[in-house]
């Protein structure tokens, strides 16, 4: 499918140059109550308002739109292989459970404006909920299932919601844990409380229910099952949510996004970027407390008019075949999944892969965290199909760098996340001077020349002055959106993206990108996985130093195999990027600290290794991982 007849590079310049004139077009792939009058507003830099005069509801464009065409069509799939269920809702089912959900929230309390704070496991409910709050004006704050008390407190706090929807517990390999306690416990320690809390009773975990604060929403639903609630057209650019990063640099940013730019910029990315028909079926694995969640779980599957898949539970259980028995099942087309959940499946037997008829797929696009040549390599080899990076943050809503197959095919690059997509003017900026470097092959900051394209965050979450200071003014001299990436891109525009800023290492004047080295090393056929974090030095400044899960831990159980591994690691680094580059030591864990999203916390491996407080670890997934790391260096002190 061709949407430009003239290429990518000419719709990519339309979209810088010709700016209005080309999102006026796209605006149109959308519904709107009032058509925009200005398209893009940037009087007042960085701040930028798209569509601005517009009115709309992004529930109207995911659901109701199709409900006369699609009715009885699939809109949402939700597996759970933690319970052993599996229910789909047709998109008219789906209209009447938003509905019933919108309808309770009104009758507890809700207003257009109000924030709904979403602490959910990954079921059905958490995506009525998600789509009751836009239908209806107010603004949902998800929080990832199961953080600590602690960390949901400090949201609490922050989006002072009217309303907090949960559930009783979720699951994971099989364990349950239970949410309840947790949400209380986040309560009594937040400043805000309130007004209601609503409970999806999965009968899971025994769930306290406090008289006149807490609502079971089996019961509720019952009251409104015949429930109407029109969308509310609300300005475009009118809150749909907000959303944390993921932390994996230090205190996550609430990023607050608008309702028009959203859904034009994920309508247009289903045409171009992941190119869809209405009808296909869409199988994203990563959750809604996340980005991706958001845009690719729930909204732009839903805005093409797709089948979506939300799925509770592991890769790898009841086995490493799960997912590909849901895409033969589900015919599934499009697959969105992360390098560190391909990872997991490279560990595990190759026959799962060869179990199932997965000719449906298309594609398999992956984001998150940089792709590495022998995952890519592996993946791609299995599936047989294209395996496409793409390269984004919490901030953007929708990919940076990638390839826009929908516009015009484009050859993946190894190891690349691609080109620039349309509606980014992206840049290479030299840290030091504030210049642009325009040659192939410098190394420089990723950064964007605002306006930013819709979609992207508006401000920080009631902090215009974080937004600013924290995004537009790291870059000596110039008003430009630093993505605190580190990035080199070829004569062909395809970029490389070389680790985060504070990632880069400085061993004695050498400038080196941590993800060069940990590529490296990958590479070695006896690691798994490896993160590489840059250490103070007295001597050198910094030093390397490499974290890596050994593929056989047999192989490092005895001192002399650990250093024959270790010494064959740092030859690896000798003989392809030099001896600046070869880390001082090689640790061999079991696993490597990472946030809930997957992301390796590399600033906290780097804080232990030089004994410093490792800051906010509120997102971190598994405390062992950084036990496991001070145990080491404390033995080799
Ligand atoms: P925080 O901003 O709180 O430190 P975070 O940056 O990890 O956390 P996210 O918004 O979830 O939060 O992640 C975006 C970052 O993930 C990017 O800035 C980049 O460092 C990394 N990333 C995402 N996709 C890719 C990719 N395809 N290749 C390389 N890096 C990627
Ligand atoms: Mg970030």
């Amino acid at each position: 499918m061709t949407t430009n007849p003239t290429g990518f590079a000419e719709f990519h310049r339309r979209s810088i140059e010709d700016r209005d004139a080309f999102w006026a077009e796209q605006a149109r792939l959308i519904d709107w109550q009032q058509p925009p009058q200005v398209i893009c507003d940037y009087n007042n830099p960085p701040f930028a308002q798209w569509f601005v005069g517009g009115t709309t509801n992004l529930c109207h464009n995911a659901v109701d739109r199709h409900v006369a065409s699609r009715g009885a069509q699939n809109a949402l799939v939700a597996i759970s292989t933690e319970t052993n269920s599996e229910r789909a809702y047709t998109y008219a089912e789906l209209h009447a459970e938003v509905q019933r959900m919108a309808a309770v929230l009104k009758s507890l309390g809700v207003q257009q404006g109000d924030r709904v704070l979403i602490y959910m496991p990954m079921v059905a409910e958490a995506a009525f909920a998600m789509l009751a709050c836009v239908r209806i004006g107010a603004i949902h704050s998800v929080v990832f299932g199961g953080f600590a008390s602690s960390s949901l407190a400090s949201r609490i706090e922050d989006a002072e919601p009217t309303v907090i929807v949960s559930a009783d517990a979720g699951s994971r390999g099989g364990r349950v844990v239970a949410y309840k306690p947790l949400l209380d416990e986040a309560i009594e320690l937040s400043a805000h409380k309130p007004a209601a809390v609503l409970l999806v009773d999965r009968g899971l975990a025994p769930a306290a229910m406090r008289a006149g604060r807490d609502h079971d929403w089996a019961a509720l639903r019952e009251r409104h099952l015949h429930a109407q609630v029109p969308c509310v057209w609300v300005e475009s650019t009118h809150p749909s949510y907000t959303l944390y990063t993921s932390g994996t640099t230090g205190r996550p940013k609430g990023v607050q996004r608008d309702t028009g730019g959203y859904t034009v910029a994920l309508a247009c990315s289903m045409r171009t970027i992941f190119p869809a028909q209405p009808g296909d079926t869409y199988f994203c694995t990563s959750d809604i407390g996340w980005v991706v969640g958001h845009s690719y779980i729930i909204y732009a599957p839903l805005i093409a008019g797709m089948t979506t898949i939300l799925y509770e539970g592991l890769p790898i259980r009841p086995d490493a075949g799960i997912w590909w028995s849901i895409v033969e099942k589900y015919q599934v087309t499009h697959m969105f999944s992360a390098p560190t959940a391909v990872r997991v499946l490279k560990k595990q037997d190759p026959a799962y892969l060869k179990k199932y008829d997965i000719s449906s797929l298309k594609a398999l696009w992956l984001a998150g965290e940089p792709l590495d040549e022998p995952t890519a390599t592996w993946i791609s080899g299995a599936l047989g199909v294209p395996i496409i990076d793409n390269y984004w943050q919490t901030e953007t809503g929708w990919p940076i760098l990638t390839l826009c197959n929908g516009v015009e095919q484009q050859p993946s690059r190894f190891g690349s996340p691609g080109k620039a997509v349309y509606g980014y003017d992206v840049k290479l900026i030299d840290e030091a001077t504030g210049e642009e470097l325009t040659g192939p092959h410098q190394k420089g900051v990723v950064a964007i020349e605002g306006p930013l394209p819709p979609g992207c965050l508006q401000t920080v979450w009631r902090n215009d002055e974080r937004f600013v200071n924290t995004y537009w003014k790291s870059i000596p001299g110039r008003l430009i959106y630093s993505t605190f990436d580190w990035g080199v891109r070829d004569e062909d525009g395809y970029y490389f993206i070389l680790g985060r800023t504070d990632d880069v290492i400085n061993v004695a004047g050498h400038r080196l990108g941590t993800r060069e080295i940990e590529e490296c090393i990958a590479g070695h056929p006896g690691i798994a996985e490896v993160a590489v974090v840059g250490v103070a030095d007295p001597v050198k400044g910094q030093v390397a130093m490499a974290f890596a899960v050994p593929r056989d831990a047999a192989a490092v159980a005895d001192e002399a195999g650990r250093q024959a591994l270790e010494a064959e690691v740092m030859k690896q680094v000798d003989g392809n990027l030099g001896a600046v580059a070869r880390p001082s030591r090689v640790l061999f864990v079991s696993l490597l600290p990472k946030t809930r999203s997957g992301k390796l916390l590399r600033r906290a491996l780097q804080a232990v290794a030089e004994r410093r407080d490792p800051g906010d670890l509120t997102t971190m997934e598994d405390p062992g991982a950084l036990q496991q790391v001070t145990a080491l260096l404390g033995g080799a002190a």
